[in-house]
């Protein structure tokens, strides 16, 4: 009779585990905080393949944090049950702490200001679920015990701040050109065009013209398919039309200066 001893029982790994898109926020924040893991959860989303080929463009540019190690995991169910028009997955949050979990106790999420009127990127969301997962790796038969915490440590922040603080970190081991260089071979866009290019209207384009913008970031002329100030969006934003948390007429209008006088 053979004996089946008991596999070892899993324990802490003491590792921080950032959720990284490959977006412009979670690459900023993996240079900022060095995670030991940039776990990169696919699932089959309309622009993952843009995604992919500005990581590899980072990459072969040496502008991907040093040492770190990317971890691709599939989730292609998630989009199954994606929303039509607004792109949202309910509980998706839930799905990547409970996978990053796995792969060690801290666990960074790249929630940002505003994002908490989403409840998966709130507060509270924050507190229980590094609740429910610490209960959830307590000692029992195949573990040790552990203690998650689930982080978002850039939520008082927008989008131009990170940029700021990206720029602005002596801890980043690039040079202020590499870092521009970082910014602008960043990939957000949920409407890319032709050839993969950011389509200078969807929010996460005009957010990022904004942040780059704002901090003397110079964005290439013809870097978006159209000009991000003549978008819908920022018109409705200029004309009342139209309102958003998220940016303000006034960074428009002073954007917009900036990018006609330089082509004057
Ligand atoms: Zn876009």
């Amino acid at each position: 009779m053979s004996v089946r001893l008991a596999p070892p029982k899993t324990k802490a790994t003491g590792k921080t585990v950032l959720l990284f898109s490959g977006g412009l926020d979670s690459l900023l924040i993996a240079h900022l905080m060095k995670p030991d893991v940039l776990l990169r959860v696919q699932y089959g989303s309309a622009y993952e393949s843009q995604e992919d080929a500005a990581l590899a463009e980072l990459q072969r540019k040496n502008l991907l944090p040093e040492k770190a190690a990317i971890t691709t995991q599939s989730m292609q169910f998630l989009r199954y049950h994606e929303r039509e028009g607004d792109a949202i997955i309910p509980l998706r949050n839930l799905f990547f702490v409970s996978l990053a979990a796995l792969y060690g106790e801290t666990v960074i999420l790249g929630a940002m200001k505003y994002d908490a009127k989403l409840l998966d990127k709130s507060g509270p969301f924050f507190d229980m679920s590094s609740k429910l997962l610490t209960y959830l790796f307590s000692p029992q038969p195949w573990c040790e015990g552990k203690t998650v915490r689930v982080v978002a440590p850039f939520d008082s922040y927008t989008k131009g701040d990170l940029v700021r603080a990206f720029l602005n970190s002596t801890d980043v081991p690039l040079t202020r050109a590499e870092k521009e260089e970082t910014l602008l071979t960043s990939f957000s866009c949920h409407t890319p065009g032709q050839g993969g290019k950011p389509c200078g209207q969807c929010k996460p384009c005009l957010r990022k013209w904004l942040a780059l913008e704002m901090n003397g970031v110079r964005i290439p002329d013809g870097y978006f398919e159209t000009n991000p100030w003549e978008s819908p969006m920022a018109k409705g934003i200029l004309d009342g039309t139209y309102q958003t948390s998220t940016m303000t007429k006034g960074e428009i209008l002073v954007c917009r200066e900036k990018v006609l006088s330089r082509q004057r």
